[in-house]
């Protein structure tokens, strides 16, 4: 054969490997071959498991499915390109028979909230706040706007507030309410949202799970009732998580328990040492005995395990003051995302929390002197040292 012909063909499509590597190998590959037409015919009308277009399934990416499926302890799981794009398809494959209403926590990242106006309320859906941490008036929420969906956060950014789960999702079955829990900041190692009653956990795997700040992507682990539609629409819609960052979250998670621990150890002694500092007014840190969900942390969180982050107001400070001290730190990596393990530091009320009306952002207590970190797997001496030069 001439070489315009084998630079196409040689080397590639070899039989499959009898031999089971130790790890799952990157699988580029768009579409696949079969024995014959008759196998692929029953292939692509599901007679038989097998692939066939890697926007419908990839070897990698089952892999990862079927570990993130395993920690959730869900029925199965698809991977997306990032954690928005898995918030919309989420949405999109629950709401599909049911009011197009979503009731979404008050404490929620902001790009969810742009998600849920700018993109999906374009094409119709309607949504509304309710604080998650109010029972009483959730209850309230429920019955007068009577939503297909619920959404909130496991822990919520930047102030840290955790709902009562367990209680929640009882309101949610009572009305036939799916309660979508974005579990980013948690991970399956705090929380898992599905065994307190929730029906969809969303993740932006791009943060704890793949841990090293180097690959974007979003999970969506749910129940048996609702994964087959969450399949079903995205071999149309097509939102999957390429091979490469597949592995690369699957590479990732391998350790993420162990950096979850350690972040949450870190975050933990700095939340202490900034509470005796003179120069700090305020430390919001899950472990906090003054915390307003103390008592449910306490019940649904296991014992030193309140997760990474920490968020602390600095006395007196204003915007220049607080853009000096995050401008003196040389360690702390000041750049948006969380999760890595390097400790990073955000300023929510030029970032996050950006456009939210300043009226909200009072009623949220997001204040112009509150900074927001995220603690890396460094000796936390040295994370401290840092901080408190920067003071
Ligand atoms: C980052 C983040 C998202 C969005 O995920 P991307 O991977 O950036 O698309 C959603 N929810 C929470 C809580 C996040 O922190």
């Amino acid at each position: 054969m001439k070489i315009q012909t084998r630079a196409v063909h040689a080397g590639d499509r070899r039989k499959p490997q009898t031999q089971i590597p130790v790890s799952t190998p990157v699988h580029f590959a768009a579409s696949w071959i079969n024995e014959s037409q008759a196998e692929q015919d029953r292939i692509f009308g599901a007679e038989q498991k097998g692939y066939a277009y890697s926007r419908y399934c990839n070897p990698t990416a089952d892999a990862l499915e079927e570990l993130v499926t395993s920690l959730e302890n869900g029925h199965g799981t698809l991977a997306c390109a990032s954690g928005m794009v898995a918030l919309q398809h989420a949405l999109t494959s629950v709401l599909l028979d049911r009011p197009r209403r979503v009731l979404c926590a008050r404490d929620i990242y902001g790009a969810t909230i742009k998600l849920l106006f700018d993109v999906m309320g374009s094409y119709g859906l309607e949504t509304k706040f309710a604080d998650t941490n109010d029972l009483a008036a959730l209850e309230q929420a429920l019955d007068e706007f009577q939503p297909g969906c619920l959404l909130m956060e496991t822990i919520s950014n930047p102030l840290l507030r955790v709902g009562d789960m367990p209680a929640i999702a009882a309101l949610c079955k009572a009305r036939n309410t799916v309660l979508m829990v974005d579990n980013t900041f948690a991970t399956p190692l705090l929380m898992r949202p599905l065994e307190h009653g929730a029906d969809v956990v969303v993740h932006s795997s791009t943060k704890y799970l793949s841990g090293h700040g180097d690959t974007l992507g979003g999970l969506i682990t749910t129940t048996e009732q609702f994964h087959e539609t969450v399949r079903r629409l995205s071999r149309i819609a097509g939102p999957v998580m390429g091979p490469m960052e597949c592995f690369l979250t699957m590479r990732g998670i391998k350790t993420f328990a162990l950096r979850m621990e350690r972040q949450c150890q870190n975050s933990l002694a700095l939340a202490m040492w900034l509470k005796n500092h003179p120069r700090i007014e305020a430390v919001y840190h899950p472990s906090c005995p003054a915390h307003p969900d103390a008592a449910v942390i306490d019940r649904l969180l296991p014992e030193g395990l309140y997760g990474g982050m920490v968020s602390f107001e600095i006395k007196g400070a204003a915007k220049p003051d607080i853009f000096a001290f995050l401008d003196r730190l040389n360690l702390v990596v000041k750049a948006t995302s969380l999760g890595d393990v390097h400790t990073m530091a955000l300023y929510p009320w030029i970032s996050s929390h950006r456009d939210v009306p300043p009226a909200l952002k009072a009623e949220m207590g997001v204040r112009e002197s509150l900074v927001r970190f995220s603690a890396g797997i460094e000796a936390v001496e040295d994370i401290i040292a840092d901080i408190d030069q920067a003071l």
